[in-house]
């Protein structure tokens, strides 16, 4: 029902912001070693400010989800507040029809992933969040409409595709944001914002499977 997904979209808003703050310090340690150590700071502001901006909400879950990332834009700041912020926006418009559905979750990640790759100009390679959002997305697409799976199996299967891609961001050199100025000293350090990602879906997940 309509009640059901607000509730869905409000509790998982919730265990983000709560994961960003727990999170804080690790993904500022993560920046300060390719980056300018405030995308802990930067997320846990902003994701705390989103579950505010819609807590108690009484809006569909397209209304509620683009004022998380209208709320994401004005707060996170740097590189990762429009990236996050303006694709969630933008992607909330897949929600407008007919809600939270399967279908229209695929339709999400994908207008999401979109956006990010449109915004920020990286690849898969890049070592940057793209690394672990492309193959989440391609794994829960797949998952749903070729293995036909449950979506929250599918959802579990693109968290472990998102850990393997923020793995991935290890040996690699960054070519997009500030740690791209490290060059090859960007080599050896884990992404933060893929890491975020990671956090993020698998707060998802923990969601899903309430
Ligand atoms: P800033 O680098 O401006 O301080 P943050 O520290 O909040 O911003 O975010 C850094 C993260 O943003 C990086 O770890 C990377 O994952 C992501 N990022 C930076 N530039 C890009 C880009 N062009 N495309 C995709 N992701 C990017
Ligand atoms: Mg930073
Ligand atoms: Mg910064």
């Amino acid at each position: 029902s309509d009640e059901e997904q607000r509730e869905a979209v409000l509790m998982a808003i919730d265990r983000v912001a709560t994961r960003m703050q727990d999170e804080k310090s690790h993904l500022t340690d993560l920046d300060s070693a390719i980056g300018d150590a405030d995308h802990g700071a930067n997320l846990a502001r902003g994701f705390t400010a989103a579950a505010e901006a819609v807590e108690g909400s009484e809006d569909d879950v397209d209304e509620i989800v683009k004022k998380i990332g209208v709320t994401l834009i004005s707060k996170v700041g740097g590189a990762s507040g429009p990236l996050y912020g303006g694709s969630i926006m933008s992607a909330s418009q897949t929600l407008s029809e007919e809600g939270l559905t399967a279908e229209t979750s695929i339709a999400f990640a994908e207008a999401y992933l979109e956006k990010v790759l449109d915004r920020g100009g990286a690849r898969v390679g890049s070592k940057t969040m793209v690394d672990a959002l492309t193959p989440a997305v391609h794994t829960y697409k797949k998952s749903i409409e070729v293995d036909e799976l449950p979506p929250v199996t599918a959802l579990a299967k693109a968290v472990a595709a998102a850990e393997r891609g923020v793995a991935f961001t290890v040996p690699i050199r960054a070519e997009k944001g500030r740690a791209s100025f490290l060059g090859w000293r960007s080599v050896g350090h884990q992404d933060p914002g893929a890491t975020s990602t990671l956090f993020i879906m698998q707060e998802l997940l923990a969601t899903a499977e309430k």
